[in-house]
């Protein structure tokens, strides 16, 4: 029972039954919903709330390390806290983008995303990513550009191209390209990395996943780049495709369908 003002959730599906019947099957999901809302609020707020002390340590941090002889036995401490908070720093900084792509529940879809430009940003994220220590190549068709939001869209590209360096070793080949396929273009991101079990790659886009904790954490990861990637997708009638062999390599791609697509001449 429940107040008649209060709006209530409720899922309704219709199903046969047998050859002749249908079967009717109401779900109310008020509560769910609500509990759901409270778990991304929460986090939202938190991880803003975080954002302030962890900048003051930091900035401390700098200023103690810059006072400190090289050669003191202080700087070695200092240096793994300054370490770890920028580790917390960009972990908040994933859960806000995170919180911001789950509450925006419609993307403006009018927009046409200038693929050229956005790849040119790519190119320098990930070569000052890699280093010089692997052979990165890009191949973009500019013809073909996506409608949607660049923001949520780099983010997405972003996150797979920087996962694609992070879990390959220093010497390995990466390969990222933005091309038509029959039902649209499609961006994908191979690399010769370590590859992933087939039991793993159905949960690799839930929130803090992460196949191997030790040596995931040991690239300074967050296990939330993969779940931004598929909220970001899930916005633009797209999904995340992953195919990997362990110990080869892994590929993941996604298609932007030809509706949500511009094309130059
Ligand atoms: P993380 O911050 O840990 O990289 P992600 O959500 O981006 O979190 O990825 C989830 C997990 O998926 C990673 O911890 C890693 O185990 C696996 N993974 C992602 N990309 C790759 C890749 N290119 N090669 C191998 N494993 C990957």
């Amino acid at each position: 029972p429940s107040p008649v003002s209060e709006r209530r959730l409720l899922e309704i599906r219709l199903m046969p039954y047998g050859d002749r019947q249908l079967l009717l099957i109401a779900r109310d999901k008020t509560r769910i919903h609500q509990l759901e809302s409270m778990r991304k609020d929460f986090v939202a707020n938190v991880s803003h709330e975080l954002k302030t002390p962890l900048t003051v340590l930091q900035g401390y941090l700098e200023i103690m390390i810059s006072m400190e002889e090289a050669d003191s036995i202080n700087q070695k401490p200092l240096s793994m806290m300054q370490q770890q908070t920028s580790r917390m720093q960009s972990m908040v900084e994933q859960l806000l983008a995170l919180s911001r792509i789950e509450a925006g529940t419609t993307v403006d879809l009018s927009k046409v995303v200038d693929m050229s430009s956005m790849f040119s940003q790519l190119k320098v994220e990930a070569n000052a990513l890699s280093m010089g220590d692997y052979d990165v190549t890009f191949d973009c068709d500019v013809t073909v550009s996506p409608h949607g939001d660049e923001l949520q869209l780099r983010s997405a590209c972003s996150n797979l191209i920087s996962n694609a360096i992070r879990y390959t070793s220093p010497g390995g080949k990466i390969v990222i390209k933005w091309q038509l396929v029959n039902s649209g273009a499609e961006f994908s991101v191979t690399d010769t990395g370590v590859g992933i079990a087939p039991q793993h790659i159905y949960r690799l886009t839930e929130r803090f996943y992460r196949v191997d904790n030790a040596r995931s954490s040991k690239t300074g990861g967050s296990g939330l780049g993969l779940a931004i990637v598929k909220h970001a997708l899930g916005h633009h009638h797209s999904q995340l495709l992953v195919t990997s062999e362990l110990g080869k390599g892994s590929r993941f791609s996604f298609i932007i369908p030809n509706h949500l697509l511009a094309r130059k001449e």
